[in-house]
């Protein structure tokens, strides 16, 4: 059997005449960037995010690039994030001409640890008085939320602007005191990524920048289209980081069933949770199964499920026998980005970040999307199974 990490062909069989008629409709209009399917979306996604504004951008990557610039991030600045995320979090940083600074990670939820944030904060700025340090850009790995009343208390203490990357989490709830908000909504910016594996993902890259600050989605906008006010006039320089039609026109279609497809990742993890257990996999500590920390706070949408991550022991070995036998999976993240070539000039060594250095060691990604069937699952869990019983 064949399973692999992810099947855009069988989620795209379910939606062709849909998406294809709507894909008609832009290409009548030819109306190709930005225009009513962008504007449409974006009030969509402000909706279901609970934020105010959305701006519609070019990737996933331009919203942090165009959200750090928003908030006056430049040459000479520092800014706080994990090294454990995916390379465009700190990459945007470092274009910028901006320094980041990484902090170590939960070793529960793989998350950006507020603490150890906190902590990296005061040695950086002791060892680096003259450097100021802007933000702090938390990621919502795999589809959980970090844990944001920290890091929103962070920022009032320290005086930092708070990113939320969200790329992998779109939806998420973050439950806390003061009640339940969706990922991206807690900072004064998120971001979001619509690149086709994403759960919301396009037919090409796309991305989207969410505020509730009215002041901070003008200035957004303005930067999206290189800064300008009025046709041809410009007051300082931004990029082009618009949105297409035919991508916003696709994504569309595909977020009315955004619901339906996170439910079905959320009972599918529950499956592996389940089936991890039955199997004594767990007890072994073979495999470790990732822990839903919001799971048990009644809010829904608890976990986005955008990767099920075990940590598993003897993880290249397992990697290679389920290759062999068929079994897509992913390692996210095998180098963490403060021991990356392009970052040596920032000077740190393998050790500082001893719990991301574990972690990408150990974390294996297996199958999960709405179409998985239980047959398929079930065989992933049994080649598991068989190679620690070998
Ligand atoms: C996908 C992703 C991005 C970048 O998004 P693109 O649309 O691919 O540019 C940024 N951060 C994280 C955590 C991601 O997973």
């Amino acid at each position: 059997m064949n399973v692999s990490l992810l099947n855009l062909k069988a989620q795209y069989a379910g939606l062709k005449p849909e998406i294809e008629a709507k894909v008609l409709e832009v290409i009548a209009s030819q109306q190709f960037v930005l225009g009513p399917e962008v504007e449409a979306l974006e009030k969509e996604v402000a909706a279901l995010s609970g934020t105010a504004r959305a701006v519609g951008v070019s990737s996933g990557t331009d919203a942090i690039l165009v959200a750090l610039m928003a908030l006056e991030v430049g040459p000479g600045d520092a800014v706080l994030t994990t090294p454990f995320t995916f390379f465009a979090t700190a990459g945007t940083i470092a274009r910028l001409g901006a320094r980041p600074v990484f902090a170590d990670i939960d070793p529960v939820t793989f998350n950006l640890d507020p603490l150890r944030a906190r902590d990296a904060l005061a040695a950086f700025r002791k060892r680096e008085p003259g450097v100021r340090v802007k933000a702090v850009l938390p990621v919502h790995l795999y589809g959980q939320c970090a844990d944001m009343d920290a890091f929103l208390a962070l920022g009032r203490d320290e005086g930092l602007a708070v990113v939320e990357d969200a790329a992998q989490a779109i939806g998420a709830d973050y439950p806390s005191g003061s009640g339940v908000r969706k990922a991206g909504a807690c900072g004064q910016a998120g971001t979001l990524s619509f690149y086709p594996t994403k759960n919301l993902g396009g037919f090409g890259d796309g991305g989207m920048v969410l505020t509730n600050d009215p002041g901070l989605g003008r200035r957004l906008r303005k930067l999206r289209t290189h800064g300008e006010t009025e046709r041809y006039f410009y007051d300082e320089v931004g990029g082009n980081f618009r949105l297409d039609a035919l991508q916003a026109a696709v994504l569309r279609v595909k977020l009315r069933h955004l619901p339906e497809w996170q439910k079905k990742r959320r009972a599918l993890a529950a499956a592996y949770n389940r089936k991890f257990a039955e199997t004594g996999l767990q007890a072994e500590g073979a495999v470790v199964p990732p822990a839903a920390v919001h799971e048990f706070s009644g809010a829904a949408d608890y976990h986005t499920f955008h990767q099920y991550v075990i940590r598993a022991a003897d993880r290249d070995g397992l990697r290679d026998f389920l290759r062999e036998n068929g079994v897509g999976t992913a390692v996210f993240y095998p180098l963490p980005l403060h021991l990356q070539k392009c970052f040596a000039s920032l000077g740190y060594r393998p050790g500082d970040l001893p719990v991301a250095e574990k972690a990408s060691k150990e974390v294996l990604a297996l199958p999960i999307y709405a179409e998985l069937r239980t047959d398929e699952q079930d065989y992933v869990v049994d080649k598991i199974r068989e190679f620690y019983s070998r």
